[in-house]
């Protein structure tokens, strides 16, 4: 198959996991929520599900929505003021999905995660009945990590690794990551005008995987290589993946409508792939 009849199959996709980035959702100036982007992010969404797809949004945005509440200028240090910026902000965060939400009468649900609620047999099997009794519902969830109780040591401390497990979890066949960055480049584009955008990548190579740099931005934790480990988890569970530029949340449409947008990854599904065997002996990035 060429790269344009992989873009044109993701008409078809069904199951469609999204996940915004904090750095997508706020105003670069000063930090505070872009609400515009955020309604306009609704709309493309509820259209989505209007067109017949199961949609579930993973948003970020706890934190950094926490930390203008409360008027802390720099990302916390310490582990209990993180989470009771976390803490402040998920309300604040979920107000506003409400609120924008209902206008076009389209229901959400709060699903807040740890990677304990993923390890454990029975609150993973839990968490996954939820998911889908809300599909059956017409209701979108809208996923966060539960950071106001996740330790260093079951954290998954970003959400393009959640949103990848959330992928697997509910068997998604699409993963969307908006992010700051157009996609994967040969090289950091940051540093070197001659980068050039990988529009295809058909397997998460050694090659591919030693490409995930450091963390980007300052109000978001992910860099490349949490994306390139979502990419292999997606992959591995037999999702597609596109990592696109959050700038105009336009793109979600125009991804599912085949143009060829930011970096798409290629399911390979792997059908010695089990979720369960990667959550307990994956390292994640940041950890
Ligand atoms: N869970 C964090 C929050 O909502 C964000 C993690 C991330 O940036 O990936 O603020």
């Amino acid at each position: 198959m060429t790269e344009k009849e992989f873009r044109e199959a993701l008409k078809y996709k069904k199951r469609i996991v999204v996940k915004i980035g904090s750095s997508s959702l706020t105003h670069m100036e000063t930090g505070k929520i872009n609400l515009e982007k955020m309604e306009r992010l609704v709309r493309v969404l509820t259209d989505l599900a209007n067109r017949g797809r199961e949609v579930i949004l993973v948003s970020s945005g706890a934190v950094a929505a926490g930390r203008k509440s409360l008027q802390i200028e720099d990302r916390p240090a310490e582990k209990s003021v993180k989470q009771a910026c976390a803490a402040v902000g998920q309300a604040r965060l979920m107000m506003l999905y409400q609120k924008f939400f209902a206008e076009y009468n389209q229901l959400t649900a709060q699903i807040l995660l740890t990677k304990y609620t993923m390890i454990n047999d029975i609150s993973r099997e839990n968490a996954k009945n939820t998911f889908r009794e809300l599909a059956k519902m017409g209701v979108i969830p809208i996923v966060n990590e539960n950071d106001t109780v996740s330790t260093d040591e079951i954290e998954f401390g970003d959400n393009d690794t959640l949103s990848a497990l959330v992928a697997a979890l509910v068997s998604a066949d699409m993963l969307i990551l908006l992010s700051d960055i157009d996609g994967l480049y040969t090289e950091d584009p940051r540093h070197n005008e001659n980068a050039g955008l990988i529009s295809l990548v058909p397997a998460v190579t050694e090659e591919i995987l030693a490409m995930g740099g450091g963390a980007g931005s300052s109000v978001g934790t992910g860099g490349m290589s949490t994306k390139i480990t979502a990419a292999r988890i997606a992959a591995g569970c037999g999702a597609d993946m596109v990592i696109a530029n959050g700038a105009d949340v336009g793109v979600i449409r125009r991804i599912m409508e085949g143009e060829p947008i930011g970096t798409l990854f290629l399911a390979h599904r792997d059908e010695g792939f089990r979720l369960e065997d990667y959550l307990y002996t994956a390292q994640y990035p940041g950890q």
